[in-house]
């Protein structure tokens, strides 16, 4: 699944290379997909996007936001899987859930591994989907300050069993953070997933809030991460430290072996020592 690096790439690449160009025909999938989401029949789809200029590309934690000018926003959210930049006369992918061919015959397509949004909203309107509408800052926004993060663990507190998992990851308290990018904030941090947020003292909140900057970045200046592709088809340069090859194996700090656990919904991956579970 995309996280916020990956979409703030994808932005940066659509403007490389889409902005500008004019849509010849575009279509929804040519395969139903029960969790793909979409607000347009085919015939709609096709109707609206026709003779469209794509506009700047913006993006706000795992959404983006893809102008058909005049009046409409393409918006893509929550999504994984394969979204591509094809060259004139490149083999159109078996299946996809979008397909928008422009009028030099380049094309993109998108096919989705798990689930995600595509829909097609009249400009303004996309403010008002439901995930997008009142979303909490993001970490790339200037906004994303100690103080705020601070405040937004303190109104957490009452919540007992809330966890620093829990904060990087559900109820998009930080939004376009996942399981992926919070695995090496939280190895960065020193703090196991379990860990309370209810302990976090001043010292722990500022090598949090630090590290989930330094993180951020570091996945965007590379690319995104290693295990998803770009625009262009292109692998990120980003090497996971703590996913599935690394279980097992030595701790790249202290030599432990990495632990695997089942936890919120996904699976983590944690030195025991470098990251132990209670406050020492
Ligand atoms: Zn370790």
């Amino acid at each position: 699944m995309f996280e916020l690096p990956e979409i703030v790439n994808f932005a940066k690449q659509f403007n490389e290379t889409l902005k500008g160009k004019i849509i010849k025909e575009g279509s929804l999938g040519n395969k139903p997909h029960k969790f793909v989401w979409y607000n347009r029949t085919h015939e709609e789809f096709e109707k609206l996007t026709k003779g469209k200029k794509i506009g700047q590309t913006t993006s706000k934690g795992k959404w983006l936001f893809i102008p058909l000018d005049p009046g409409y926003v393409l918006v893509f959210g929550e999504c994984g899987g394969k979204l591509l930049y094809n060259l004139p006369n490149s083999k159109i992918p078996k299946s996809y859930h979008l397909y928008l061919i422009f009028t030099d015959d380049s094309f993109l397509t998108f096919t989705t591994q798990m689930w995600g949004a595509m829909e097609l909203y009249k400009k303004g309107e996309e403010q008002n989907r439901q995930y997008v509408k009142n979303m909490k800052i993001t970490p790339v926004e200037k906004d994303f300050t100690f103080e705020y993060f601070s405040r937004l663990i303190d109104s957490l507190l009452s919540d007992k069993k809330r966890s620093v998992k829990g904060l990087l990851t559900q109820d998009q308290l930080i939004p376009g953070l996942g399981n992926a990018i919070a695995q090496d904030i939280l190895f960065k941090a020193r703090l196991n997933p379990k860990f309370p947020i209810s302990e976090l003292g001043k010292n722990k909140r500022k090598k949090l809030y630090e590290e989930i900057i330094a993180t951020v970045d570091e996945v965007i200046e590379k690319g995104g991460r290693y295990d998803e592709v770009d625009l262009y088809n292109n692998p990120g340069g980003y090497v996971r430290i703590l996913d599935k090859n690394a279980a097992g194996k030595p701790c790249p700090v202290c030599g432990k072996k990495i632990e695997k656990i089942q936890y919120l919904g996904g699976t983590c991956y944690f030195c025991p020592a470098c990251q132990p579970a209670a406050n020492g």
